[in-house]
C-alpha cells in the first residue's frame, strides 16, 4: 500500500542523524532532528511545518541555524518540539544574533517552540521576527498523553529514553484510511469532490447512519449541492484500512527500561529507523558513549516487532566497512540469539 508520507534519512548513515518525512497530501513535511541539513534543498526545508528534536547534542541541533536562515523572510510559521529546557535552548540560539532589520521583512516568521519533559510537564513560547524574536506568550501545559502532533492524516507520538540525558524517540502514525468505490457514486447520481473528505471523516469517527453528509461538486453543467444521510452512502465505502507506522529512535543506552518504553511506544511498527553506532565487538565503547551497538539495535527492532529496519548514525571509525554494521543489525533482527 502506498504510504501517504514519504520518509527518508537526511544524510548517509555516517552523516548527522535526521529523518525528513514528506506528507504530500497535507502539503507539508516533518523533520526529525536538526543536525547537518545541507543535503536538503531549500524547497524541502520550506515545506517543513514541524521539526522534532530528540535531544540537543550538536549532531542533532546544530542545523537549527541553517533551517532558520532558509525559512526567514520566506515562511510564516514553524513549530519546533524538543525535550526539557528546549524553549530556553531555542531562545539562547535566537539571542546569539542581531535582529535589527528583520521586523521590516514582508513575511513575518513566528516560531512556536514546545518543550516536553519526562514528568509530563510542558512549556511553550512564541518568537516573532516582527519583535526581534523576543520570547512571547510563554505557557505551561500538561503533556498528558504522548501525542506531539495530531492532524487529519497523521499523528506523531513521542516517548523519552535514557541517553545519559532524556532523549525523545518518535513514532509517526498514518491514521486509518477509508477506501471508496468511486464507480458506485455514479449509480447514486453523485460525483467525486472535496466532500468525500467529510464522508471519510464521518466513517472514521464512527458516526451514526442518520448523520447528514453535505455533498458538493462541480462539472460541465455547473455546481451541484445536496445532502444525504451517511446510511445512504454506506455502499460507497469499501473498507477501512489501518495506517502505516514509522519509528525514529536515536540516541540511547541499551537498558531494559529503554526497551520497555520503545515496545510501548512503537510496538509492531512497519519500519524502524534506529541508531547502530558501534559494532558489538566495541560494546564497552558503546556503553561509555551511551549508544547502541548494531547487534543491540537489531535485537531492539526484533523485540518491538518491527517489520523493516533501517540502521543509521554509524560511527566514522567504520567508514571503510559500513556493511559490517548493516549485517550485524539485520542478523540480530532476523534471528533470535
Ligand atoms: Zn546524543
Ligand atoms: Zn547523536
Amino acid at each position: 500500500m502506498r504510504l501517504r508520507f514519504d520518509p527518508h534519512l537526511v544524510n548517509d548513515p555516517f552523516g548527522d542523524p535526521g529523518l525528513f518525512v514528506d506528507c504530500r497530501d497535507e502539503r507539508r513535511a516533518l523533520l526529525f532532528d536538526l543536525g547537518d541539513l545541507r543535503a536538503l534543498p531549500p524547497r524541502k526545508l520550506l515545506r517543513v511545518s514541524h521539526a522534532f528534536v530528540s535531544h540537543t547534542h550538536m549532531d542533532h541541533f546544530a542545523g537549527f541555524d541553517h533551517l532558520l536562515r532558509v525559512v526567514l523572510g520566506r515562511k510564516a510559521q514553524l513549530t519546533l518540539v524538543g525535550g526539557p529546557q528546549f524553549v530556553d535552548q531555542g531562545e539562547h540560539k535566537l539571542r546569539a544574533y542581531a535582529w535589527n532589520v528583520v521586523h521590516r521583512y514582508e513575511v513575518e516568521l513566528v516560531l512556536d517552540v514546545l518543550a516536553v519533559a519526562p514528568d509530563g510537564s510542558g512549556e511553550r513560547a512564541r518568537f516573532s521576527s516582527r519583535r526581534a524574536f523576543a520570547r512571547d506568550g510563554t505557557q505551561a501545559f500538561r503533556w498528558a498523553d504522548d501525542v506531539l502532533l495530531d492532524t487529519a492524516l497523521l499523528r506523531v507520538r513521542g516517548g523519552f529514553v535514557d541517553h545519559g540525558i532524556p532523549c525523545l524517540a518518535f513514532v509517526i502514525e498514518e491514521k486509518a484510511r477509508v477506501k471508496l468505490a468511486k464507480d458506485r457514486l455514479d449509480a447514486l447520481g453523485l460525483s467525486t469532490g472535496a466532500w468525500l473528505r467529510g464522508l471519510k471523516q464521518a466513517v472514521l469517527a464512527g458516526a451514526s447512519d442518520d448523520t447528514p453528509i453535505d455533498i458538493e461538486w462541480r462539472d460541465a453543467r455547473g455546481a451541484h449541492r445536496t445532502t444525504r444521510p451517511l446510511g445512504a452512502l454506506r455502499d460507497v465505502v469499501l473498507a477501512v484500512a489501518p495506517g502505516q507506522r514509522i519509528g525514529y529512535v536515536t540516541d540511547l543506552r541499551h537498558t531494559e527500561a529503554n526497551i520497555a518504553r520503545l515496545k510501548a511506544l512503537l510496538g509492531g511498527v512497519d519500519r524502524l529507523y534506529i541508531e547502530a553506532v558501534f559494532l558489538h565487538a566495541d560494546l564497552a565503547h558503546a556503553q561509555r558513549k551511551h549508544h547502541l551497538t548494531a547487534r543491540q539495535a537489531g535485537e531492539i527492532a526484533r523485540a518491538v516487532g518491527a517489520h523493516d529496519v533501517v540502521p543509521f548514525h554509524f560511527s566514522p571509525r567504520y567508514a571503510d566497512h559500513p556493511e559490517a554494521l548493516q549485517r550485524e543489525v539485520i542478523a540480530a533482527w532476523r534471528h533470535a540469539p
